[in-house]
């Protein structure tokens, strides 16, 4: 009798670890939504201008498609991945290893390439007419790697402290992704573009002060074990195709939702149908979902649009009303319109630009190497003294402690330097 029992007990034992194995803990996919309430709630200007940036999109896709013109211009945009890890051994690579590898790092820009120009083999329910190559590509420039001790991070609050611990790259030039363990369960997260040349596109896409404020932090975050492919620091069996990181760059590019946030929400894209809600299921066999927005009518929810919650392997689709979408943002965001612009320039020159000039507070400087060659910049005044540390914030100089006068802006290369005068009032 004894015995039963216990057989007994360490059937049930063992159906409990089977189930164990066999379901994940649950998780939010995305915090992009989340951090942007944080960040408009910060910030009032910003609400307004998010605003009117929808309308100016719309305005702008009306008038492409008046014109009759489409994106189909390759927009090849220059990837930095941070690796934020607190290995302090800094071993690279390996099963839980935040540190993660090269090859993992690589397999993701691999997922990107394939899912923005629809080469990725997987046709899900919808067909390959719903389906399009977005014109846009991602190249690898540079992994920087960081010891923290920090154990994680928040995807919602934790930004600035991410890009003070492995500062960006300029955000008009390249995408950051910092790379790092998340709490709160959730996988990745990302910051909007802000389109706040509304009314002048020619003004050499100055931005605002506020769009400024968050140009240190625009780029997405990802959790490290949801990060890539094919990696032993990858455990899911739902998040483990690289789908969060596509995700999340269609939101820096401006992509919302397809449920609209909202129950029945829009996300300003006629294609994608309108949807209930997200679908956080974890049915990997990518059952259909289906929803009942407009009266009587059920309508099938596109699960495999990258912009849903799905599980990665039932994900396929950019639809054309994104594509043409991101490529609106590209055009109007001042930071992405900057770094397409740059990514359009075949020069072996130096390429140094720094306005206002005259300037009171903050100079901002443009700067484009060829190659993505890395610089130093250096600020003198008249009398050669130089006026900057180590460390100089290279896109952004408070000036606002400077003497009046004549200064000297000089950039240097390893083969080249250019150096720009400004004066200061
Ligand atoms: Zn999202």
């Amino acid at each position: 009798m004894k015995n039963r029992r216990n057989s007994l007990l360490l059937a049930g034992l063992l159906a409990l670890s089977l189930l164990g194995q066999a379901q994940e803990v649950p998780v939010t996919r995305c915090a992009s939504t989340e951090r942007d309430s944080v960040r408009l709630l910060k910030n009032p200007v910003l609400r307004n201008l998010r605003m009117r940036s929808e309308g100016a999109i719309q305005n702008y896709l009306r008038e492409q498609k008046a014109a009759r013109t489409h994106a189909d211009e390759i927009v090849t945009i220059p990837v930095v991945v941070h690796v934020v890890h607190n290995r302090s051994d800094n071993v690279i690579g390996g099963a839980s290893n935040g540190n993660i590898s090269e090859a993992q790092i690589q397999s993701q820009i691999d997922v990107l390439n394939e899912d923005y120009g629809n080469t990725s083999g997987y046709k899900g329910f919808y067909t390959d007419s719903l389906a399009v190559d977005t014109r846009i590509r991602f190249k690898l420039v540079s992994v920087v790697r960081t010891y923290n001790t920090a154990s994680q991070f928040s995807p919602i609050t934790d930004a600035t402290k991410l890009a003070e611990i492995s500062p960006a790259w300029f955000t008009n030039r390249y995408l950051n992704i910092w790379v790092t363990r998340l709490n709160d369960r959730y996988l990745g997260t990302s910051q909007f573009p802000v389109v706040s040349e509304l009314t002048d596109r020619t003004q050499g896409l100055a931005t605002t002060e506020n769009e400024e404020r968050d140009a240190l932090t625009d780029g997405v975050i990802i959790d490290f074990r949801y990060f890539g492919r094919n990696s032993d620091a990858i455990t899911s069996r739902i998040y483990n195709l690289g789908r969060t990181t596509t995700h999340e760059v269609g939101h820096w590019l401006g992509l919302i939702h397809i449920w609209g946030d909202a129950t029945c929400g829009t996300d300003y894209c006629d294609d994608t149908p309108v949807a209930n809600t997200k679908n956080e299921t974890t049915d990997i066999s990518c059952s259909p979902v289906y929803s009942q927005c407009r009266g009587n009518a059920v309508t099938r929810n596109m699960i495999e649009n990258y912009m849903d919650y799905s599980p990665d392997v039932c994900m396929s689709v950019f639809t054309n009303d994104q594509k043409e979408r991101m490529h609106a943002v590209l055009a109007l965001s001042p930071r992405r319109a900057k770094m397409v612009e740059y990514s359009r320039i075949s020069t072996d020159g130096l390429l140094v630009d720094i306005y206002p000039n005259p300037v009171r507070e903050t100079l901002t400087a443009n700067v484009f190497t060829p190659d993505f060659e890395n610089y130093t910049v250096s600020v003198y005044n008249h009398k050669g003294q130089q006026m900057t540390g180590e460390t100089v914030n290279r896109t952004y100089l408070n000036v606002r402690n400077f003497p009046s006068g004549l200064y000297f802006y000089k950039v240097k290369t390893a083969n080249q330097t250019v150096t720009k005068r400004f004066v200061v009032r």
